[in-house]
């Protein structure tokens, strides 16, 4: 199976280690046709994010001027935002949304909540849930409305890693990322979407992105973890947005 893009890589705009230019020149010497770069949205804590929403819109300049080193490579200027509520608000406002090339979504144990209530929902529960069944439960249920609600809510071409430390009802967000077009991530980087969460994903006609989660360049286009995971599956290279198909796709 041929990727020809990774559409999640993080910079030292937030909390990779790499610059912007030097994804870029991996992602050119990877031979890749297509690149994103997605920092985290501001409300990741302990200062992992990007400061302020405006921070992505001054990335995506930086990258407008690049483009013309790099004529190979289509640059994507793009976030992985947060959720921030039960009501799945996000930490990037729509308006700057609309103005990227793409949009990155996850959930992530380290995010400042809205609100209390919302903090008690994404956090709360989800800190102590290892420990009480019940909880846990509970847990999934939050995690699942969150970010479907989100998917329903914005233009969302991708959730990153779900499932990945909060747990979700698979068939649930798949069923409603089917109807709007949202991709679910296989990241390449953790190795924690089992088998069993594509398959059940799958079954629902939803769309997969293989992404690296690269937080220095050299993780850039590394994509191998994800695509092992897509082929003993068995999912088609037409069911994962950025896998070359032998065909143009819908003949
Ligand atoms: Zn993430
Ligand atoms: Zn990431």
């Amino acid at each position: 199976m041929e990727i020809y893009a990774d559409y999640h890589t993080h910079s030292e705009y937030s909390h990779g280690r790499g610059s912007i230019l030097g994804n870029l020149r991996a992602a050119e010497r990877r031979g890749l046709k297509a690149v994103a770069i997605t920092d985290h949205g501001p409300a990741t804590a302990f200062g992992l994010g990007v400061p302020d929403e405006e921070t992505l819109l001054k990335i995506k300049d930086r990258l407008r001027s690049l483009a013309p080193h790099f004529p190979g490579l289509r640059i994507l200027a793009g976030v992985e935002a947060n959720v921030v509520s039960l009501e799945g608000d996000l930490d990037v406002s729509d308006e700057v949304l609309g103005q990227l090339d793409i949009v990155l979504v996850g959930l992530h144990p380290t995010v400042y909540p809205r609100t209390l209530r919302d903090a008690a929902g994404l956090i709360g529960l989800n800190a102590v849930s290892r420990y009480l069944k019940e909880v846990r439960r509970l847990a999934r249920v939050l995690n699942t409305r969150a970010l479907t609600r989100a998917v329903e809510r914005h233009r969302i071409d991708i959730i990153t890693h779900p499932g990945w430390k909060l747990a979700v009802d698979t068939r649930a967000l798949a069923r409603v990322c089917a109807a709007r077009g949202t991709a679910l991530e296989i990241n390449a980087a953790h190795g924690f979407l089992t088998r069993e969460f594509v398959r059940v994903a799958a079954a629902e006609g939803v769309r997969f992105a293989i992404g690296s989660d690269a937080h220095t360049p050299a993780r850039v286009g590394r994509l191998e973890a994800g695509v092992a995971v897509a082929e003993s599956v068995g999912l088609k290279p037409e069911q994962i947005i950025n896998a070359e198909v032998p065909y143009p796709r819908g003949w």
